[in-house]
């Protein structure tokens, strides 16, 4: 085992000679449900090199596994605020980690299709490889735009508080933007520590 998250436990394994991340979800999460189905539809259309790839699945009973390549450099959070490891990140390495965000969000917004919000960039949901590149993970809150959709409305506000655009925190105004608020916050992150 090698975390542990809102959706449940992530475990280390191998997929013939590939490293492979595991995330088993809780049994008893029916939120957790709801997003297992968003992650697997949405990743699964997606490809870009600063997203993490989705290898495969399990929806099989009340066995619900998400399997994805496995990143050892873990969570940019983990990095970023941690006194020993935080020495690993150089200003070259922190700025190919913007831009890599940066590419995986303007695909998202403007190249993939269907349009993609995220709706919950932050430290934590950036991976980093044995290179540290960056890759963009957990979709399990992320919704489709339409072609020509500027925005939409939700009652159920999901996300990180502190990474919220205040429009979308207070009046449930989802758009590409509250992605870049977000993202703007992360970039504060990253150059402060
Ligand atoms: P939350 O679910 O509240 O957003 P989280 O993002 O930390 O929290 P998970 O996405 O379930 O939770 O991941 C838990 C931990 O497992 C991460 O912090 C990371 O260290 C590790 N992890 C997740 N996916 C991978 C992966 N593909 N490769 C390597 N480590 C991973």
């Amino acid at each position: 085992m090698i975390g542990r998250g809102g959706f449940g436990k992530v475990y280390k394994g191998t997929l013939g000679d590939q490293e492979i991340a595991v995330k088993r979800l809780n049994k008893d999460s029916q939120q957790g449900t709801n997003e297992f189905r968003n992650e697997v539809i949405l990743i699964a259309k997606l490809q870009h090199r600063n997203l993490v790839r989705l290898l495969g699945c399990c929806d099989e009973g009340d066995e619900k596994l998400l399997i994805y390549e496995y990143l050892s450099n873990r969570s940019l959070d983990a990095t970023l605020f941690d006194d020993s490891r935080k020495l690993l990140l150089d200003w070259g390495t922190r700025l190919n980690i913007i831009k890599g965000v940066a590419r995986g969000l303007l695909y998202l917004h403007q190249d993939s299709r269907p349009t993609i919000i995220h709706r919950d960039l932050k430290a934590g949901n950036v991976l980093l490889d044995a290179q540290m590149k960056p890759k963009m993970a957990d979709f399990g809150m992320a919704r489709i735009f339409g072609d020509n959709q500027e925005n939409a409305n939700t009652q159920h506000v999901v996300g990180t508080y502190g990474y919220m655009a205040p429009e979308y925190a207070m009046e449930g105004v989802i758009s590409t933007k509250s992605d870049i608020y977000s993202f703007g916050v992360l970039l504060l992150e990253i150059v402060t520590g």
